[in-house]
């Protein structure tokens, strides 16, 4: 990882991939402040590492002011702050003819504002120091559109578009990564209202790989040496088309 004793910020910490990334960085070295809404979940996940190696963070990842409030927090606390693993995300799946707006809007509103945030408030303090790393935690829908998915995979092609916008105008010092995982077990599908998107998603979760094997693919992009940025890295079950 970019420092010895690196302090990260991975934003969705309180279950499914985001809790197997603050997991796996902090049993590599990494001080890790781990951000959600849900507050008992991140104490438990705090109390399950080493004292001080992950510290619960209380965020809601579409309120811009409080991620740059956190953002501050930790380098005022640390004194700086090296890797941003922007993993937060909602899935509610739908058709468009199922006219499910709010949904619509949370999916925009979590996966590419808040997103966009997390970018917002890392990038002067990485800017100072000269270096950093922003991993975005996207999908493998931002490469394919799947019926009941086109607003999900739209928000997901928007967050590879701007994780990809990043590295092409971030200095050398500054890493960018684009994290794309398929099936794997989490919660996300638990979002989902519509009865026919909740119908397809029991038969394609069936093959779904274990969180950390994404927290494995987020681990190899951090700790690569300070001229090599791992761009886009795709991590599907080997069953999965
Ligand atoms: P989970 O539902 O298990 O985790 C989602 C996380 O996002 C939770 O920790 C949740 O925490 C957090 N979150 C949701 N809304 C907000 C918010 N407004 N502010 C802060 N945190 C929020 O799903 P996954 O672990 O699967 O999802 C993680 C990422 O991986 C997402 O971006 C998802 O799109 C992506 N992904 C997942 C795939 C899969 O098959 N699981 C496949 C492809 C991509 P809380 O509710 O406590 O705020």
């Amino acid at each position: 990882m970019p420092n010895e004793n690196p302090i990260a910020l991975v934003t969705g910490a309180s279950s499914g991939i985001g809790r197997a990334v603050a997991a796996r960085l902090a049993a590599d070295g990494a001080t890790v402040v781990a951000a959600a809404r849900r507050a008992d979940r991140l104490a438990e996940l705090a109390a399950s590492a080493p004292a001080g190696r992950i510290e619960p963070c209380e965020l809601d990842v579409t309120d811009r002011d409080a991620v740059r409030a956190a953002v501050d927090d930790v380098v005022a606390r640390h004194g700086r702050i090296d890797v941003l693993v922007a993993n937060a995300g909602v899935m509610p799946l739908s058709r468009l003819d199922a006219g499910l707006t709010d949904e619509w809007d949370r999916m925009i509103d979590v996966n590419v504002r808040g997103l966009l945030y997390g970018i917002h408030a890392v990038l002067p303090h990485f800017t100072r120091s000269g270096s950093g790393h922003v991993v975005t935690v996207a999908s493998v829908g931002a490469y394919q559109v799947s019926p009941t998915a086109a607003v999900y995979c739209g928000t997901k092609y928007a967050a590879r578009a701007i994780t990809e916008g990043l590295r092409l105008e971030s200095p050398p010092g500054i890493r960018v990564s684009t994290v794309s995982p398929g099936v794997v077990t989490s919660e996300l599908a638990d979002s989902i209202t519509d009865p026919l998107a909740q119908e397809a998603m029991a038969t394609y979760r069936a093959n779904a790989i274990p969180p950390e094997a994404i927290a494995d693919a987020v681990a190899f992009a951090l700790s690569q040496p300070a001229d090599v940025d791992v761009n886009e890295i795709v991590v599907r079950p080997s069953r999965q088309r």
